[in-house]
């Protein structure tokens, strides 16, 4: 991990928030490369959940919402994590994952069995209060949204009414949620400001277990079809007595990060619950007619509420990898080419002779097509290996004999082999290869 985390800020992929300043705990800013690999994990998501599929719609919800949407939701009385207080060292941990962490001051030991004696646990609130209007009183408290599913709900039947679509169909929603974690960390997994892709899929009742475990195993494939490897990951289902109390039943889609088996996604079978609640506190008709069978109902809802930061890190520590090239050790990120940040990297193999003009022209070409770079910088060795520990799984390198037939290397990051395209043929060939038959 920590081999990972260094990586991730040498390279560009993630800083600390706020840096300069002692930075601020637990959250992180994604830099140049980071910006591209976290976003090519939620174009991949949009593209299959709501792009290639006709019966999901996407929608993009405020972060703020009527207080009483999280009232209704159960949030106001029930999203708390039990919190204890350490005596000796003053610091605060859950509960429930004392296991999962260290004690600050003996690393060795997990909070409690240090010496250090533990208050009995209270409950905590998970969500970030704010004023909404210059008067900061109670009657202005607005929250921060703790999920972007509530956002969905509220919306059930403004996208019914405008879609055209019929049950069983999905909404889904990528967007920022925060919670006031107790115990951040391990890195981007665990943090108070996160982004969630979420999606809500309303079906007809006693369809729902159907639906649940299609759900299931669509999710599960869904990161290995982006390169994760199926040995690192596992679906836990939640014991009784672990579920909602609103679940019928609910699985976790986990990824063995080098901290242990973690949650990486959730799908939970949540019933007809958050449509009841919300048609209760606000007085609106939330249920669907179906005009064929003439039968009406509150739909159940199938939700697989993934989290983009953990994905993002999934597929990054997935991808890390050390190994020898040309007799020397490298760093080599082996991402699928659609999560790669960086497709293509464009090289000329020496700094005269029209090479670089060549190159750069070969760059322009590129760079309308997918995120592209260019390096002139040392031997191409070491260029090749700066692109290696980004992921970066072409190289394209400009040479003499470029000049004479406008030819060009293309080299592959994993296998290292090298092979001669025609410059007029790049672009297609690159597209193919990075996009596949999507
Ligand atoms: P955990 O048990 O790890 O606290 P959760 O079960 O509360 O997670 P959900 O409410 O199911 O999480 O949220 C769906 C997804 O959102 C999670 O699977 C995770 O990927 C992401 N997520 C939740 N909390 C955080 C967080 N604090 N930081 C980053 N991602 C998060």
């Amino acid at each position: 991990m920590e081999k990972v985390v260094n990586l991730a800020k040498r390279r560009g992929f993630a800083f600390q928030s706020s840096e300069i300043y002692g930075g601020l705990a637990s959250c992180w800013d994604y830099g140049p490369v980071g910006v591209e690999l976290k976003r090519n994990v939620k174009n991949a998501w949009w593209h299959d959940m709501v792009l290639t599929r006709h019966d999901i719609v996407g929608i993009d919800c405020a972060i703020l919402m009527h207080p009483r949407v999280w009232e209704a939701s159960g949030h106001v009385a029930g999203f708390t994590d039990p919190l204890v207080d350490c005596k000796k060292c003053k610091e605060r941990f859950r509960a429930d994952k004392l296991t999962d962490v260290q004690c600050p001051q003996r690393p060795s030991k997990h909070p409690g069995e240090c010496g250090g004696e533990l208050t009995e646990s209270r409950q905590f609130n998970l969500m970030f209060k704010t004023f909404m209007g210059p008067v900061e009183d109670t009657a202005n408290v607005v929250f921060m949204r703790p999920e972007t599913a509530q956002g969905i709900f509220v919306n059930f039947l403004n996208v019914l009414n405008s879609s055209r679509q019929k049950v069983p169909f999905g909404i889904a929603q990528i967007g920022k949620s925060f919670r006031n974690e107790i115990t951040p960390g391990n890195f981007v997994f665990r943090t108070r400001e996160f982004e969630q892709m979420e999606m809500e899929f309303f079906v007809r009742p006693g369809e729902d277990d159907r639906w649940y475990e299609y759900w299931k195993a669509e999710r599960l494939t869904w990161y290995g079809k982006y390169g994760v490897r199926p040995e690192n990951l596992r679906l836990r289902e939640h014991a009784k007595d672990e579920l909602a109390h609103y679940a019928k039943a609910c699985v976790d889609v986990e990824y063995q990060f080098p901290f242990g088996w973690s949650e990486l996604e959730g799908i939970a079978n949540r019933t007809d619950f958050d449509l009841k609640q919300h048609a209760e506190f606000s007085g609106k008709d939330l249920s669907y007619f179906n005009e064929e069978t003439r039968e009406r109902f509150v739909p159940y809802v199938i939700e697989p509420a993934a989290g983009a930061d953990r994905a993002t890190l999934a597929f990054l520590v997935d991808a890390y990898d050390e190994d020898e090239a040309e007799g020397e050790p490298r760093i080599v990120l082996r991402f699928h080419p659609r999560i790669a940040p960086v497709k293509a990297a464009v090289f000329p193999l020496l700094r005269k002779d029209g090479q670089p003009e060549k190159a750069l022209h070969i760059r322009d070409l590129l760079a309308k097509q997918f995120p592209v770079q260019y390096d002139q910088a040392g031997s191409i060795g070491r260029r090749y290996r700066r692109q290696d520990e980004i992921g970066t799984p072409f190289g394209v390198t400009v040479d003499h004999q470029t000049m004479q037939d406008d030819t060009v290397t293309l080299r592959h990051r994993d296998t290292m082999q090298q092979e001669r395209i025609p410059i007029d043929r790049l672009v297609s060939e690159l597209k193919l290869r990075i996009e596949g038959d999507q």
